[in-house]
Order: C-alpha cells, then structure tokens, then sequence
C-alpha cells in the first residue's frame, strides 16, 4: 500500500524519537513486567545540572500515547524548575499506568525499583500523583535512588511548610517589583485552595497584617483555617472577582486561562500550584498585556523540590528553609529581566533556566 505524504508525516510526529528529539529528552525507559503488571514510563529528560529528580505519577490513563506525552512534558517541566532553583538537579519523571486504588502491590513497586536501580542514580524519584511514601518505601528496598522518605528514614517529611515559604518568598519579591516595597502589610490577598501549601501559607500571610480570602471545595477544611487565622471564605468562583492587591492560585493548574482572565482584579499573582498557565505562551502574554505581574508558578513553587534536594545531601530542615529563602532574590532578578526584555515573565524564567543549565554544560565540560 503506498502511503500518503500526511500519513508518513503522522507516523513520523508519532514516533518515540520524534518526540523525544522535539524537547532534546536524553532517554526514555519502558518498563514491564508479566507477573506484577508493572508497565510504567521512565522519561531522563536533563542530566546536565545533576541526577534527573521527579516524582512517580500512578495514573489510569486512557492512552500508552497520553502516558507517554504526560511523562515528557512533566520530566521536562523538572529540567526548568531544579534549573531556575540553583539546584544541581536535572529533570525526570516516571510514570506508572493503572489504578491507584486498585492496582497496587508491593511486588509491583518493588519490581519498579529494580528498573530505577538499573538506571545507576541517573534519575532518582519521590512521590507523585497517586503515589504515597508507602509506596516509596517498597520502592526503596530495591533501590537508594529514592527521595521523599518518611522522617524516620532520614527523609523530609511533609514538604508544605517549605513550599509555602517559597510561595511567600516569590510573592514578596513580586510585591516588591509591583508596589514598590515588599511589606504585605494592609494587603488583600485571595488563596485559592487551602489543602497542605495554602493553609501554611495563609498562615505566614496572618503574620503579616493582611486581609485574606479564601476558597476552597472542601466547606470543613475552610472552616478550619478561617477560625484559626480570621481570613474570609469566599465562593470557588467569586474568587476571581475579587478586588485584592494579590491572588495566589494554590489549588488546581490552569485557573489562568481565557475565561478567568480577563476577571482578575489582581495587581500580582503568586501562587503555589503547578502550571497556573492554561496555555503558558497564550496566557503568560495575556498577564503582560494586562500589567499583572505574575511570579512563575515553577520557580515560586520550587520549595517542595528543595526539600527533596536537601533530602538527596543530607536533610537539614533550616538549610531547606535558607535555599526557599534564595527564591526572594531569584524572582525579583527574573522580574527585572523580563521588564528589561519586554517578555512574560514564564519566558522570561524558562529563558533563565536554559541559559544557567547551557552555562554549567561548559563548566562540565572540563575533567
Ligand atoms: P492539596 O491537595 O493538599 O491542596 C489543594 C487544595 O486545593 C485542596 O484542599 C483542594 O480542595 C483545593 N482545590 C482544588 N481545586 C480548587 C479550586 N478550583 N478552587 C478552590 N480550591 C480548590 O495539595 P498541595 O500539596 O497543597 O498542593 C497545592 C498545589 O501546589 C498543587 O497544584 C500542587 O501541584 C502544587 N505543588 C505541590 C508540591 C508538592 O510537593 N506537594 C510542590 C509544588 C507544587
């Protein structure tokens, strides 16, 4: 059968190489095993900075396409976060296919480790999306390339009070850039979302003499943080009518999209949750175009990788503090940068993740 020219292009975008050339991934490893089921997706995307750091997503999901798809935007989303964090990290991801609530085994994640093993520390993981430290600790009988350990084996622990402190770090500095000083004091700020991050957050926020608003789809976990720290619950979706000096997303990614944006009321937004752009180029220069002054979600967030990172060096829970703290003066610098270049500032910072990353390539490149 001869096939036709958009048929051998389809083939051509749809092949593993193709994808992987698309972002320069390093490699990718397809793992399988008969006897647990384990079918899970390795994707290294960076190791120049360091060993390739990312959690394990469990995920049903519908496509070995949409797996492999997931698994490298994610490991190259890793690249850019160690990268704009100072971290000598490299980016990775892995994720494993099938139900969380139903298929998982000891065995299954045991037979995972092995074939992290294999890898010899080029990616090391922690948890995910439908991964507990549980899992992670099955995980780590086959293997030491494990972070996100429990407490009581020298690992972390929660990582939410440092992310959070990231968060607030980036949003200073970003109220620095907008209002001139980096005081909160009298500000209005609205948290969307108060699960692990923005409950700490909201809490370092009542330190500060602000007006906070919170949401959230739990009506009990609002209940909680608004006794505890007197903010004023609000509906899920007034929040982006609200007229505040600041919104921090800190539920769900892509809250920033075409129906939101034009909403917003915000002067700054600084949030922890992932991917807050629903289309980071579209989205990112809609923020420009507006005068919102946004403080890049994988920069700002970057807090729950430190901690993992401090994890991989000997974990020192006031040195991850310190490293959260570094993100005050990365964010103000970045801010500059992308007013002087006229760009959004997410270009701005996956711009300043490529250029530390092909700096420390030339570095390396000496024996
Ligand atoms: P979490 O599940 O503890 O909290 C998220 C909260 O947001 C939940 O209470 C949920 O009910 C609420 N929520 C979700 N969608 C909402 C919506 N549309 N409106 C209002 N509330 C909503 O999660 P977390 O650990 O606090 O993480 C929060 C965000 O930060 C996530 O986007 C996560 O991806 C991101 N993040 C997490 C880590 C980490 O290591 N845990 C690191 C960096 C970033």
């Amino acid at each position: 059968m001869v096939k036709t020219k958009e048929v051998k292009q389809q083939q051509q975008e749809m092949s593993v190489f193709h994808q992987l050339a698309a972002h320069n991934h390093e490699k990718v490893v397809f793992c399988h095993d008969h006897d647990t089921g384990l079918k899970a997706i390795i994707a290294v995307h960076s190791t120049v900075l360091g060993p390739a750091l990312g959690g394990t997503r469990m995920w049903a999901y519908a496509s070995e396409a949409e797996a492999l798809e997931d698994v490298l935007r994610l490991s190259r989303g890793m690249t850019y976060k160690a990268a704009i964090a100072g971290l000598n990290l490299g980016g990775g991801k892995a994720v494993i296919i099938g139900d969380a609530a139903k298929d998982k085994s000891e065995a299954l994640f045991r037979k995972f480790g092995r074939f992290i093993k294999n890898l010899n520390g080029s990616f090391v993981t922690a948890e995910d999306i439908g991964t507990t430290s549980k899992d992670m600790e099955y995980i780590r009988m086959e293997t030491e390339y494990v972070a996100g350990k429990p407490e009581t084996m020298g690992g972390g622990g929660d990582p939410s009070p440092v992310i959070a402190y990231g968060t607030y770090m980036g949003m200073k500095a970003a109220a620095k850039k907008a209002f001139g000083s980096d005081s909160l004091d009298g500000k209005k700020i609205a948290v969307q979302g108060v699960g692990s991050a923005g409950a700490y957050l909201v809490e370092l926020l009542a330190k500060e003499n602000t007006k906070v608003f919170i949401t959230d789809i739990y009506a009990d976990r609002l209940r909680e943080v608004s006794s505890k720290y007197g903010s004023q619950v609000v509906g899920m979706d007034d929040i982006y009518d609200l007229e505040v000096d600041i919104y921090a997303p800190c539920g769900l990614g892509g809250t920033i999209n075409d129906i939101t944006i034009d909403r917003l009321r915000c002067t700054v937004i600084a949030g922890s949750a992932n991917n807050q752009l629903r289309d980071e180029t579209v989205h990112g220069n809609a923020l420009l175009r507006r005068g919102i002054c946004y403080a890049p979600d994988f920069l700002i967030n970057s807090g729950g990788l430190i901690n993992v990172y401090a994890e991989l060096v000997g974990y020192n829970r006031e040195r991850a503090y310190a490293q959260a703290e570094r993100i005050y003066g990365y964010t103000l610098d970045l801010l500059d940068k992308a007013e002087e270049d006229d760009m959004s500032t997410h270009e701005a910072a996956v711009k300043m993740a490529e250029k530390r990353i092909a700096n420390i390539s030339k570095v390396r490149s000496t024996y």
